[in-house]
């Protein structure tokens, strides 16, 4: 079989500003696997925040290209892919998901049905407002409309204005995400404050590598805190128990569906919750990764929302909740885009 990868620019409706950047453009990479005529499509999003980016990516991608060719089915490439040294989540992520969407084209069943999930009811998403001043958050929060969650970006020096704007536009349950953005100290006093909020979690309020602090501060706080920079894969989950309620899960982070799966057994083993995230992806990545949301308590699944122009359409939104599209494999297909 043969494997192509190529780039995508994926320009921002807005800028978008988390506690360490902000960014107009999401800079990702396709996978194409083709096998007789069938074609699988997989989406990495490397981050620079785990020293990953489209060109190491690619890179790594196409390092697989001669371990596959040979190959004479997509069970055999998913097979060996498991063995294989990749250099990057976001890379291994992709090449596996379109193997995955090839797998299920071949055998006319989607994706969710080929990892044994019954799709049952999707949880509704939260809609992510970036940093922004509280006038610019007021106007986000109206656009915001369709969701009935809202995950909002902290760890500036306007947290509380930042609440208060969206407070005085909405009741809807609001989640937040300081993305490491806090000091210990400075975690207690806002996170107390959130919960008078009607806020229902906190993700990773400290720093990724300081565990111990996380642990001082669980004991300090009773809002759910859900780790997303400290829980790259299933190795870090045992050593998140007692400092974090919950984890956030990541295609392009954890290295693809069958890690997303391990992770998900794992953390029910230990007593935590699961979110599902995702990086600023296309309707190819968001997608794949709601085939998985059936199995989570928290999906926030919103990153090809923030797309202006989506070269693929796939999941669909009604009443704030995911819809999984009918079709074999991911289920995606591309969209005509307006000139
Ligand atoms: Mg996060």
């Amino acid at each position: 079989m043969n494997l192509t990868t190529y780039p995508i620019s994926l320009p921002l409706r807005h800028t978008f500003r988390i506690a360490r950047h902000a960014e107009d453009v999401s800079e990702n990479f396709y996978v194409r696997v083709e096998h007789h005529g069938v074609t699988g499509i997989g989406e990495g999003a490397p981050s620079p925040r785990y020293g990953e980016s489209v060109a190491s990516g690619m890179a790594a991608a196409q390092r697989v290209v001669a371990n596959l060719a040979a190959l004479d089915s997509p069970e055999e490439a998913l097979k060996l892919l498991s063995s294989l040294p990749i250099a990057g989540a976001a890379a291994r992520a992709a090449i596996e998901m379109a193997l995955l969407d090839l797998l299920g084209k071949i055998h006319d069943k989607p994706l969710h049905q080929l990892l044994g999930i019954d799709p049952g009811m999707l949880p509704p998403t939260s809609f992510t407002l970036g940093i922004a001043s509280p006038e610019e958050i007021r106007r986000k929060v109206l656009e915001a409309e369709p969701y009935r969650i809202l995950k909002i970006k902290l760890g500036s020096s306007d947290d509380f204005a930042t609440v208060e704007a969206v407070r005085s536009m909405t009741d809807k349950p609001l989640r937040v995400d300081a993305n490491e953005g806090w000091t210990p100290e400075q975690a207690v006093t806002i996170i107390n404050w959130l919960e008078t909020k009607g806020v229902e979690l906190v993700e990773q309020p400290l720093p990724a590598g300081d565990v111990d602090a996380m642990r001082w501060l669980r004991a300090r706080v009773r809002l759910p805190l859900v780790a997303d920079e400290s829980c790259r894969n299933a190795e870090d989950i045992p050593g998140l128990v007692g400092a974090f309620d919950g984890i956030n899960i990541k295609l392009s982070k954890c290295g693809g569906l069958r890690e997303a799966l391990r992770m998900i057994q794992l953390a029910r083993q230990r007593g935590l919750k699961v979110m599902l995230g995702c990086m600023i992806e296309s309707s190819v990545g968001i997608t794949a990764a709601a085939h998985l949301a059936p199995l989570v308590d928290y999906v926030d699944l919103d990153g090809h929302l923030l797309v202006a122009e989506d070269p693929y359409e796939g999941v669909g939104l009604v009443d704030g909740a995911l819809v999984l599209p009918d079709g074999p494999g991911i289920g995606v297909k591309p969209r005509a885009l307006s000139a």
